[in-house]
C-alpha cells in the first residue's frame, strides 16, 4: 500500500496535496506509466546502465509504452532479447484497476477504476457519428462543491497522478482495440505505414470533465496530456483535447501556456449573487476576473473558441435576461466564445430541477440570436449515471450528516 493518506476536504476552495509521483510496490519494481522520457532515462541509470545505453532504451521503452500501448517488455522486438528480463525485472508498466465496466443504452460506456491505494474513480466513452470522446478524471472527488454536482458531495479527495490520468486514456484504447499494430523493426519506420491511422478511429477527442478540478491538480494533468499530445506518445492533437474548469482564474494562463488545449470555462451563471451560491469558487474568483481571464487566454481565437458551459436550472439561471446578460458580458469582453447549454443531470438529493425543454430552447434561441453558437448537450449514459455530473463511486455513498443536510436544504428551497 503506497502512503497516500485519504484526504478529507480541506476547505471549499484549497488545492489538494498530490501523492508521490512513483507509487512503490511491493515487489519493489517501478510502474513506468505516467512518467516521461529524462525520469524514465534517470531510472534506468540508476538501475546501472551507462547514460548512453539508458538515453536510447528510455526512447525505446517510451515508444512502446506510450505509442504501442505495450505492457509486456518481451513484445518490445528492437530491445535485445537478454536486456528484455533484466527490465522486467526492474520495472512495469501498469494500467489502472478497472473494478467495473458499465455499458448504457445509447453506446456510452463507464469504467469504474481503482487507484493502488484504493481510491476509486470513474472515466466515461461517449461515442457520436463522427467522433468518440472520452471524459477523464483528474481528481477522486472534488473539493469545490458546486451545488448542482454529485461529485462535488464526495467527502473524500485525493489528485490523480500522471499515471492515474494518463492511465484513463491508455486503458480506453486497450477496450477499443486501438493501438496501431504495424510491424516494428526499428525507431525509424514510419508509423502510419504501420496500420496506424487516425482515420475511422472510436476515441478521437478528449475532455478533462470527469471528477475533480483539472487546475487543482495543475501539475499532473499538464504533464500526463504532454504525454498524450507527444507525437511519439500517444499522438492527439491538442485541438482535440478540452479542459474545463469551474474557474481557478490564477492558473488559467498557465494553462495556455503550458498546455495549450482548448478551454471550457463552467459559467453557469450570470450574476454574482447566483453564481456566489452554485458555484462558490465564485466568492474567491468573481465573475469579472474570470471572464478577464477568459479574454487573455493564449491561444483563443475565432477559430479555436473559448466554451461557456451552462447547467440549465429550473428558476435559478435560466431566464430570458439571464440568457440576454450572458450575451452582454462574451460582447463586453470580446470573447471568442460559443455556450454549450446542459441540461441539469438530477441525483439522489439534488436540490435543483432541469428547465423545461421549451425553456432551454428559447434560452439557446436568444443567445444564438445574438450570433453566438449556443447548442444543448444532449445528455448521455444517464441510466447508468455516466451523464455530467453524475459520478460519484459507490465508496461514496452519502453520510447521514450529509444527508440530513441536503433534505434540510432541499425543504427550504421548496418553501
Ligand atoms: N470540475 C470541472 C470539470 C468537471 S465537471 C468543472 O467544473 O468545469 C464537467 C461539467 O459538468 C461542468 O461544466 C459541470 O459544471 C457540469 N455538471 C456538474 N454537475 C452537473 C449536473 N448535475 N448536470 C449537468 N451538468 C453538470
Ligand atoms: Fe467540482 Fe466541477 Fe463538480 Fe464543481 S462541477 S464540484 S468543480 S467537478
Amino acid at each position: 500500500m503506497a502512503d497516500t493518506a485519504l484526504m478529507p476536504i480541506p476547505g471549499t476552495f484549497d488545492p489538494v496535496p498530490t501523492p508521490r509521483e512513483v507509487t512503490p510496490r511491493a515487489d519493489g519494481r517501478v510502474d513506468l506509466l505516467g512518467l516521461p522520457r529524462p525520469r524514465i532515462t534517470e531510472l534506468f541509470e540508476a538501475a546501472g546502465l551507462d547514460k548512453k545505453a539508458a538515453k536510447l532504451r528510455a526512447k525505446q521503452v517510451f515508444h512502446w509504452l506510450y505509442h504501442r500501448g505495450v505492457t509486456d517488455f518481451e513484445a518490445m522486438t528492437d530491445i535485445a532479447k537478454t536486456m528484455r528480463p533484466w527490465l522486467a525485472e526492474r520495472f512495469v508498466i501498469g494500467r489502472p484497476e478497472i473494478v467495473l465496466a458499465q455499458h448504457s443504452s445509447d453506446g456510452t460506456r463507464k469504467w469504474l477504476l481503482r487507484t493502488d491505494d484504493g481510491h476509486e474513480y470513474e472515466m466515461v466513452f461517449i461515442p457520436d457519428a463522427d467522433r468518440g470522446t472520452l471524459c477523464v478524471s483528474s481528481q477522486v472527488g472534488c473539493t469545490l462543491n458546486c451545488r448542482f454536482c454529485h461529485t462535488g458531495t464526495m467527502r473524500l479527495v485525493r489528485n490523480l497522478t500522471p499515471g492515474e490520468i494518463v492511465g484513463q486514456v491508455m486503458l480506453a484504447r486497450d477496450a477499443l482495440g486501438e493501438w496501431p499494430k504495424g510491424a516494428m523493426d526499428g525507431l525509424d519506420e514510419d508509423e502510419d505505414e504501420g496500420g496506424y491511422s487516425s482515420d475511422g478511429r472510436l476515441l478521437t477527442n478528449i475532455v478533462m470533465m470527469g471528477m475533480g478540478e483539472p487546475l487543482y491538480n495543475f501539475e499532473n494533468v499538464r504533464d500526463a496530456l504532454k504525454l498524450v499530445m507527444d507525437g511519439d506518445g500517444l499522438a492527439l492533437s491538442k485541438r482535440r483535447i478540452t479542459l474545463s474548469t469551474s474557474g481557478v482564474v490564477p492558473m488559467m494562463a498557465r494553462c495556455g501556456e503550458e498546455i495549450g488545449v482548448n478551454l471550457a470555462v463552467s459559467l453557469h451563471a450570470v450574476s454574482k449573487e447566483v453564481r456566489d451560491e452554485i458555484v462558490p469558487i465564485n466568492r474567491k474568483y468573481g465573475l469579472e476576473e474570470l471572464l478577464q481571464a477568459c479574454a487573455d487566454y493564449p491561444g483563443a481565437s475565432n477559430a479555436r473558441r473559448i466554451t461557456f458551459e451552462y447547467v440549465m436550472l429550473k428558476d435559478k439561471n435560466d431566464s430570458d435576461e439571464d440568457a440576454r446578460e450572458l450575451v452582454r458580458l462574451i460582447k463586453r469582453y470580446k470573447l471568442p466564445a460559443k455556450v454549450n447549454l446542459i441540461p441539469f443531470n438530477p441525483w439522489p438529493g439534488a436540490i435543483y430541477e432541469c428547465s423545461s425543454e421549451e425553456r432551454v430552447r428559447r434560452f439557446s434561441d436568444i443567445v444564438f440570436e445574438a450570433g453566438i453558437s449556443a447548442p444543448v448537450r444532449t445528455p448521455r449514459g444517464r441510466d447508468i449515471d455516466a451523464a455530467c455530473g453524475q459520478l460519484k463511486t459507490a465508496a461514496q455513498k452519502l453520510s447521514r450528516a450529509e444527508l440530513d443536510r441536503l433534505a434540510e436544504e432541499k425543504q427550504a428551497a421548496l418553501g
